[in-house]
């Protein structure tokens, strides 16, 4: 009863984005309205999961918290243990109300989201990274490697640390924000070719008793019959280069005695490997820092709701931003900062 409460009045704000921070007089009208259905949030704001399980004798339950420490490290981004209640509560349902699978893979999005830029008359330039960006008068200029960009107002679609590092200086926003995307995680991929007909996601767990990281935990997507893209999360990936060949061997094991037979036979001359210094090399997040901030309990995630200004006219967006980390959370994070930045 709990869970579905507190699941019901999340999941309906995410569904509709003008009722997210920073609301206007005719969202603050709407919440109010439906102040009865945020009541079960208050006691859990803040407050661990774990907590909450202990309340109702739930600790001991060994198919649940392997079901909640998988759902909280792929959604939430840390164990159920720590995970913030309110937001763990409501990824329960991620599986059965989440979660939408994009026909022909993530490439599709992205070419929908450029063919839509198109479309208003904007530009997408591919290939084109910005070295540095600076404030010249009454407006912004990007260098990139093939010229200057000037703009009244910026959205930088980035991790803080880097733009600190474009802007050259660090910002009180940038560096609270930085300091936490640091206690975030790293991804080992393996990326699997595969025949056709088996399922489109399976989630799995060797060791349910050790941490859902560094291949005791895999999250594996299926593309038709061609690849599957199997995931695991690093920890402290700065430092993550020496574990990482023992890190592919754990995958490929819990690959072996859990995934279908197709999947785990013959791994080595049909996978390619991934870890942190590739998610580095080719999205140029910092030491592969990727997935978002874990949202462990705590008030302070309550903290950044109201888009990233740093500085006059130029925003931060992206999964460190408000309401974190995946590519609907980004897009809605992205909507409420361009609002923000044209009134
Ligand atoms: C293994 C894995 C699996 C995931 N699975 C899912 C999933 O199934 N569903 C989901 O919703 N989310 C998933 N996520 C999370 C999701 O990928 C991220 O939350 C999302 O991509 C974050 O988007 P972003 O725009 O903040 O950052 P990014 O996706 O990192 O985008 C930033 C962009 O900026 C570009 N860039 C960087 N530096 C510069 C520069 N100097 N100049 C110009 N451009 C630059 C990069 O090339 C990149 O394209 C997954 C993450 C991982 C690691």
């Amino acid at each position: 009863m709990q869970q579905k409460q507190v699941a019901d009045a999340l999941w309906s704000l995410f569904d509709d984005p003008t009722l997210l921070p920073p609301l206007g007089a005719r969202a603050l009208l709407a919440h109010l309205g439906r102040a009865k259905k945020y009541l079960p949030l208050l006691p859990l704001m803040g407050k661990p999961l774990g907590r909450v399980l202990e309340q109702h004798g739930l600790t001991r339950f060994d198919p649940l918290m392997t079901y909640l420490n998988s759902v909280c490290q792929i959604t939430v981004q840390a164990s159920a243990a720590e995970a913030e209640a309110p937001f763990a509560l409501a990824s329960m349902d991620y599986y059965f109300r989440g979660a939408r699978h994009i026909e022909g893979g993530i490439g599709q999005l992205a070419a929908a989201l450029c063919g839509a830029i198109a479309q208003q008359g904007g530009e997408v330039r591919l290939a084109e990274k910005v070295t540095q960006v600076r404030r010249e008068d009454d407006c912004w200029v990007a260098r990139t490697r093939r010229g200057e960009i000037r703009a009244r107002k910026v959205l930088l679609n980035l991790l803080p640390q880097t733009v600190a590092q474009l802007l050259g200086q660090s910002f009180k926003a940038l560096d609270a924000r930085a300091a936490r995307v640091e206690e975030s995680w790293g991804a080992a991929m393996l990326y699997v070719a595969i025949p056709a007909g088996l399922p489109r996601h399976l989630e799995l767990v060797l060791d349910p008793a050790r941490p859902f990281l560094e291949g005791n935990h895999l999250f594996c997507s299926i593309e038709g019959g061609g690849t599957a893209t199997i995931s695991t999360h690093v920890r402290a990936p700065r430092e993550a280069g020496p574990r990482m060949p023992r890190i592919h061997a754990a995958m490929e094991q819990t690959l072996q005695a859990l995934a279908p037979a197709e999947l785990g036979r013959d791994l080595r001359s049909l996978t390619l490997t991934a870890s942190p210094r590739t998610f580095a090399r080719f999205t140029g997040r910092p030491f592969g820092y990727v997935g978002g901030v874990p949202r462990r309990a705590g008030l302070r995630n309550y903290r950044d709701l109201l888009p990233a200004e740093v500085a006059r006219d130029l925003w931060l967006v992206g999964d460190s931003v408000f309401p974190g980390q995946s590519t609907l959370a980004v897009a809605l994070g992205g909507v409420k900062a361009a609002e923000r930045a044209l009134r």
